[in-house]
């Protein structure tokens, strides 16, 4: 638990006074680290080899690719690294620490659910509420293993049917602690599944052929960690030395540590001693091979608005690209057609290698040993935005951007009912 300071005391008694709403809420978010020395620089033309040297640096933390971009968190004595690395950058936010203050005023107003930013309890909270009101469609799964640190991590089923062996759709969320935006995204599709089953015909139509998983918190430990110390926190909270934490989504077993990644426990692509080394990644693992037949699954990131197919380890075309390619482009459409926001579709190594990444796992022998004769579609998707606010989105875009997930997301399901992926 968090131990009170003075200046947090001073803020409570003044709250007393104020009687306001928005000191309730902010008691509980407390930040420990300070991002004072740091900048986001956006360094351009970054061959391969220079970001293979940047993504395995400690204190080197990539925040966003495009083709031709990187953005980086750095502190100013790394921008001197890169410059020596013959690397070309620009400041993009002069002061890291303004725009995490910038994003903690937001937080400090109370609003609608989806107007906000939550903890891991309350949301737990919530999915329980839900599953209680929703008893004929949702079964709540309070556990399917536990965290690093022994917190739980549920899975929420939502289906209409009865019958036994019904299809699968499986979304994770909140692999990395601080996009946030990717377990509120959840949550709204989640919340409109079911306030639209029985009234919405294209909802029930769907609910009653397939059955979607959600693993609300993959990285439960990190999550809390974010609330309680900080922000931009984006590994798992194994405890190590030198340094804490294992990059989950490079933790899975398919091709891991073969580029992207790195053996250095400081790094923020550190991927663990092992794949499947951290109770997490287990976790999903297991229970994502427990549940056959599933047709997709989704592992939900942010910002950079990108929809990623497999592979990140090699340039090589997956058997299916041809089908994987159509529908990542597809949902592009459908979410641009919302609010007008563009998804870049393309291969997870389009923009540079990674590997044991949950994408590539779905898809991968691995995963799909009991799938039967199917195969499941494999997905990253980073939500908005593309670097004004990164990971601090504000939590005025959680409505819109779940907005233009939702016919995304019924496109993905519809689609790979009428035309599975074989093996
Ligand atoms: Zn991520």
């Amino acid at each position: 638990m968090m131990r009170t300071t003075l200046v947090e005391t001073l803020v409570l008694f003044l709250c007393f006074f104020l009687g306001a709403l928005v000191c309730i809420t902010s008691a509980t978010y407390g930040r420990k680290q300070n991002y004072g020395d740091q900048v986001v620089v956006r360094c351009s033309n970054v061959s391969r080899v220079q970001y293979q040297a940047i993504s395995t640096q400690p204190g080197m933390d990539i925040w966003y690719i495009s083709n031709n971009n990187i953005d980086v968190r750095v502190s100013w004595e790394n921008v001197m690294w890169l410059r020596q690395l013959g690397i070309h950058c620009t400041i993009l936010h002069d002061s890291v620490e303004q725009l995490v203050k910038q994003f903690e005023k937001d937080l400090m107003v109370k609003q609608e659910w989806f107007e906000e930013y939550h903890e891991y309890d309350d949301i737990i909270k919530w999915y329980e509420e839900l599953a209680n009101r929703y008893t004929d469609i949702v079964t709540y799964y309070p556990s399917i293993g536990k965290s690093y640190e022994g917190r739980d991590m549920p899975a929420v089923h939502i289906t209409g049917s009865t019958a036994p062996n019904i299809f699968k759709i499986y979304f994770q969320c909140q692999i990395h602690a601080r996009e946030w935006i990717s377990g509120a995204v959840c949550g709204y599709i989640v919340n409109y599944l079911l306030e639209n089953y029985g009234n919405n015909d294209d909802v029930t139509k769907l609910l009653d052929s397939v059955e979607f998983i959600f693993i609300p918190f993959v990285n439960p430990d990190g999550y809390a960690y974010t609330w309680s110390n900080d922000r931009l926190w984006r590994k798992n909270r194994r405890s190590g030395s030198p340094c804490d934490g294992v990059d989950l989504n490079r933790n899975y077993d398919e091709h891991w540590s073969e580029g992207g990644s790195s053996s250095n426990p400081c790094s923020e692509t550190y991927h663990g001693t092992g794949p499947e080394s951290e109770p997490e990644t287990q976790n999903t693992a297991n229970y994502f091979r427990s549940n056959d037949v599933i047709l997709g699954a989704i592992d939900w990131h942010s910002y950079s608005q990108l929809i990623l197919r497999p592979y990140g380890w090699t340039s090589e075309d997956a058997p299916d690209e041809a089908q994987l390619k159509a529908i990542g482009d597809g949902m592009s459409d459908r979410i641009f057609a919302v609010h007008g926001k563009y998804y870049t579709s393309q291969k997870g190594i389009g923009l540079y290698p990674t590997s044991g990444t949950a994408r590539d796992w779905f898809y991968s022998d691995n995963a799909n040993v009991n799938n039967g004769d199917y195969r499941s579609a494999g997905y990253t998707l980073e939500l908005r935005d593309t670097g004004q606010y990164g990971f601090l989105l504000p939590p005025d875009q959680i409505i819109p951007n779940g907005e233009e997930m939702v016919p995304a997301v019924m496109y993905f399901a519809n689609t790979l009912l009428e035309d599975p992926i074989k093996k």
